[in-house]
């Protein structure tokens, strides 16, 4: 029905059909799992920084990255997509390693038990260092920082610069920002 050589047609609604697609992440609301990350992270500073309190320090170090990092997801970084996913698994594999090792020092004989608060806590930490992860990976939250193929919807997207702001789909070789 729409012919292009039709002088009488309407014009087309698109009047940026030769501008490239859009540069940056489309504005949305925060799906769910983004919220949930949020709302962790920010457990995660009240507990790391509370503890660290407790014992007469603040770890502003830990706490300025988390700030940061929150403020990456806030304006839908795919940089602060990324940092969450990768310090995410770190944080699983030194506080799965340390568990490791407690649970091993609590069987050997002669070695003081560990007080089961700390074993708990511990637990509680790589919960909710493991969760965001986890999250990360959902459709929604991929969306929302724009690194999910806008061509064919795969999830197997590399950055080509250090500060992920190219993408490219593994699959179908799309690039985009
Ligand atoms: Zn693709």
């Amino acid at each position: 029905m729409s012919d292009p050589k039709n002088p009488y047609e309407a014009p087309h609604a698109d009047p940026n059909a030769t501008v490239p697609a859009p540069l940056a992440a489309i504005p949305m609301a925060m799906p769910a799992p983004v919220k949930a990350t949020v709302g962790i992270i920010v457990a995660l500073a009240l507990i790391v920084g509370y503890s660290a309190f407790a014992q007469g320090t603040l770890p502003w170090g830990q706490l300025g990255i988390m700030a940061v990092l929150l403020w990456g997801v806030v304006r839908q970084s795919a940089l602060a997509w990324q940092y969450v996913r990768v310090m995410g698994t770190l944080a699983v594999l030194a506080t799965g390693t340390i568990m490791l090792s407690l649970a091993l020092g609590n069987r050997s004989p002669g070695h003081p038990k560990i007080h089961p608060l700390v074993m708990g806590t511990s637990l509680l930490l790589e919960t909710l260092y493991l969760i965001p992860v986890l999250l990360m990976g959902t459709k929604p939250a991929r969306r929302y920082f724009n690194v999910i193929c806008p061509a064919c919807g795969s999830v197997r997207v590399k950055a080509l610069d250090f500060l992920y702001r190219e993408r490219r789909c593994k699959l179908c070789q799309t690039t985009w920002r």
